[in-house]
Parts: C-alpha cells; structure tokens; sequence
C-alpha cells in the first residue's frame, strides 16, 4: 500500500550517498576534485560544460552543483542563473569555484543566488567540508517546506523533496517531465485524468523544452518502472490514473 510518511522519517530513509554534479571544463582538475569528493563517501557526476550541466539537470537527484565560473558557452554564472530561474532546480546549492580572485566576480555569484563560493586553488578537505556543509544546508531546507514527502509502494519510493524516484535503493533515471507525471498520479491516486488534465502538471514552469505528448512520457515511465507499470492505469475515453492496488508485490 502506498503511504506518505513525515519528513523526518524521509530524510532518514533516503538520506543515502549525496550526489554532486561537478562542472568543470578543465579535466585534470574535474578528475582531482572528484577524487576527494568520492573518498569522503560523495557521489560525483561530471559535466565539461554548462551546456552539459543544464542537460543533466533536467533530471532529478542532484543535491548540490560544483560549479566553474570560466567554461565555454554558457559560463558558471549564466549555469547559476538558470539553475535559480527554474522551479525543479532552484532550491540545489550550488557552489561557485573560480580561480578568480576578483572580489567582484565573487558578488556577481552570490547576486545570482551561488550558496557559497570556493576559489582555486583549494585543498581537498576545504572542497569536502564546503561540499558537505552546502549539502546538509540544503536538506534541511528542504525539510522545512510541505514538499518533502515520500511515498512508497513496495520497493518503489518517490522522495518529493529530491524529487527523486527509487526501486530497491537504486535510483529510476526519469526525466523531469516522467517524474512529475508518477508524482502527481501517485498523489491522486484512483482518480482517473484526462491528458488535458495532466498536461500543466507535468510540464510545469521551468525554462525547459519539455514534449507535450503525454502518453509518450507515459509510455516511457511505464518502461522505466518496470513491474510498477501495471499501476499507471489506461482509462479508455479519459486518460490515466494511479491504481496502487495493480502492483502485487
Ligand atoms: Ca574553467
């Protein structure tokens, strides 16, 4: 049966192994940063350009964003910039790291809402304790808000607050698009919604191109959930719902 449970327990269960994604364009220093990052226990996915960064972040389970200021096309802070004007990506800290020593590209990040700011060079216990310290600042902001709630239904858990989608502790790679959908059927479940219905609900507000068609991002959510696909109900003449009931365990 599918349960929401209080945030406290949430954070508790699907605390797990934070991940960063590091941007960086230079790939001896990506690979040293990542070193440190990865032996104090962090999870590091690795973008050479902002271009790069803006794609992965469509997708959920990011908890914090390393970002360069200096990167071809889209520098750090035009990444920083996108990354506050979206609504699923605007609460991840994100950490700025130069190797510029002007004061004033420093405040030119914190202006576009850069949670802290680290300059090169750097020692790998100063990026571990920053990283860490950004991160559990994040969370607990998350905490806070009436977002952060999980749901589960046998191995599967949607955790709100990530927004992200798990089975059996690994994580579903869902687009933005297929996570909202799973969320707001999961939220409403056994109510049965026309397509019409769901479309503001799944492409949202965010500056990101998103397919309109939702029976293909059904189509493809289903393929990702594996066994949980026979909950995502087809209503003939109407569209979907969410029969929790389907999935036998
Ligand atoms: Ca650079």
């Amino acid at each position: 049966m599918m349960t929401t449970k209080d945030s406290v327990s949430t954070r508790a269960i699907s605390a797990g192994r934070p991940t960063i994604l590091l941007v960086e364009d230079e790939p001896d220093i990506a690979s040293v940063m990542r070193l440190n990052l990865e032996r104090a226990g962090l999870t590091v996915e690795w973008a050479g350009s902002g271009e790069e960064a803006l794609e992965r972040l469509e997708q959920p389970g990011i908890d914090l964003v390393l970002l360069d200021v200096i990167l071809p096309g889209v520098d750090g802070h035009g990444v920083c910039q996108q990354i506050r004007s979206n609504d699923e990506t605007k609460s991840i800290p994100v950490i700025m790291v130069t190797s510029l020593t002007e004061e004033s590209d420093m405040i030119v990040g914190l202006g576009l809402g850069a949670d802290d700011y680290i300059r090169k060079p750097f020692s790998g216990p100063e990026l571990v304790a920053r990283a860490k310290a950004a991160i559990r600042r994040g969370r607990n902001k998350g905490r806070s808000t009436d977002e952060s709630e999980l749901l589960t239904l046998g191995e599967l858990q949607v955790n709100n607050a990530r927004h992200a989608c798990t089975i059996a502790g690994e994580q579903v790679p869902l687009t933005m698009a297929e996570y909202r959908l799973l969320y707001f059927l999961m939220v409403n479940p056994e109510s049965a919604f026309t397509r019409q219905e769901l479309l503001p609900h799944v492409v949202g507000e965010g500056v990101y191109v998103i397919d309109r068609n939702i029976d293909v991002h059904v189509r493809n959510l289903r393929k990702k959930i594996g066994p949980y696909a026979v909950c995502i109900v087809t209503v003939r003449g109407i569209g979907y719902r969410f029969d929790a009931n389907n999935f036998a365990g």
